[in-house]
């Protein structure tokens, strides 16, 4: 390997490094911001609870109930 492949080898890994790093903070950044945001709505949401019943599964006998609210669609697991 010559000088000048030798370089653009390095300024490639180089770049690419950086280019994670930056991408790597993105998705931190917006997984910190979404899960703000579902608490803050979550908080201030008037619920309106109702239970279901998933469907019936392959293998058992009953139907398992949940409990989630129709406006910001969080479930609870306390019933
Ligand atoms: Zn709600």
């Amino acid at each position: 390997m010559n000088n000048i492949d030798n370089n653009i080898m390095i300024e490639t890994i180089n770049h690419l490094k950086s280019s994670l790093k930056e991408l790597k903070n993105l998705v931190f950044y917006k997984e910190e911001m979404l899960n703000k945001l579902i608490l803050h709505q979550r908080e201030n949401c008037k619920h309106n609870w109702i239970i279901d019943s998933t469907d019936q599964i392959d293998g058992y006998k009953e139907s398992v109930n949940i409990k989630y609210c129709t406006i910001c669609n969080c479930t609870d697991t306390t019933f």
